[in-house]
């Protein structure tokens, strides 16, 4: 059953959100969310709170997380769905994956200043909820503060991302090992937002046939990050690759996102929803 009011993507103060675990719970239930999960990047350290908050809220729920993964020379993120939150090789995995964050900042943080940016990282620091989650996101608030940029997505037109200062290559995990992280502990692996990779026809039908034969099960087709072409042409893909299909508005803050949580167009017909693979998951 597609019409479901299920959102699977989104972000806290655990990772580069500005809402809490149970703000967020309390925001999805009245937009009418039905099953919720958040997925806060390269950690699960608030699974506890928002399972206790969905509960709270009347919801039901999914484990999530986000994992960064470097594929093809670029950042991939692999969520996974309905897992076992105390699962200790995913805790290790996703701690080693965090593990390289505080030096990358600094480095962040140099190359802004040698742009005539200063305190950068003490700058970025101050939204930090979690000290071990220091993001992009974090120096992209600060810089909107500071005046240097009008909103964070002018920051990452001029700043952070590749070629751009304030850019520092990062080695994320292996796709393989993320899969297997998610599966391992009883969940799913979905490709998130794969409209915004940068990579050409091969490298994307590598990603896909290579999730697939990790064990790979679903590909997020409507999110907060894909157009409308976009979940037509996903939709597609998903099929080809015998994919189910996920939905999740990737919400981060009612300043910054356009997308609220649950006010997302629902699955196209004939898809597979991943919440239907994960029937026995749902708490
Ligand atoms: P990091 O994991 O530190 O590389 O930061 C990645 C995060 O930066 C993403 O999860 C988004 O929240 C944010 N981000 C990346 N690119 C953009 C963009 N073009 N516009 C707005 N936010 C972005
Ligand atoms: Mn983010
Ligand atoms: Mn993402
Ligand atoms: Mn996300």
């Amino acid at each position: 059953m597609s019409i479901l009011n299920a959102d699977l993507h989104c972000h806290s103060v655990v990772s580069d959100g500005t809402l809490t675990p149970e703000a967020l719970a309390q925001r999805a239930a009245a937009n009418g969310v039905e099953l919720w999960s958040l997925t806060d990047h390269d950690e699960v350290g608030g699974q506890h709170r928002a399972l206790a908050a969905a509960r709270e809220q009347g919801m039901k729920y999914l484990t999530g997380t986000e994992i960064s993964v470097t594929f093809a020379g670029q950042t991939v993120h692999i969520v996974g769905l309905g897992f076992d939150a105390d699962d200790t090789a995913l805790r290790e995995g996703l701690a080693a994956t965090r593990g390289g964050r505080g030096e990358r900042a600094q480095e962040m943080s140099q190359q802004l200043a040698q742009v005539g940016i200063p305190g950068a990282y003490e700058g970025a620091l101050k939204y930090v909820g979690n000290p071990e989650l220091i993001s992009r996101t974090h120096f992209a608030r600060f810089l909107v503060e500071a005046g240097v940029c009008r909103d964070t997505p002018e920051v990452f037109r001029r700043y952070l991302t590749d070629g751009k200062p304030g850019f520092v290559p990062h080695r994320w995990a292996k796709l393989a090992d993320a899969v297997r992280w998610i599966t391992e502990a009883g969940g799913i692996a979905v490709i998130a937002h794969p409209a915004r990779y940068n990579f050409s026809a091969n490298e994307e039908y590598a990603l896909f046939s290579e999730f697939k034969a990790h064990g790979g099960r679903g590909v997020e087709v409507v999110t907060g990050s894909h157009s409308a072409a976009e979940y037509v042409k996903y939709a597609e893909t998903a099929r080809e690759f015998g994919l189910a299909a996920s939905r999740g508005s990737d919400f981060h803050s009612p300043d910054e996102s356009h997308m609220d949580l649950g006010k997302l167009p629902w699955l196209p017909g004939q898809l597979t929803p991943v919440w239907e693979l994960l029937a026995d998951r749902i708490q």
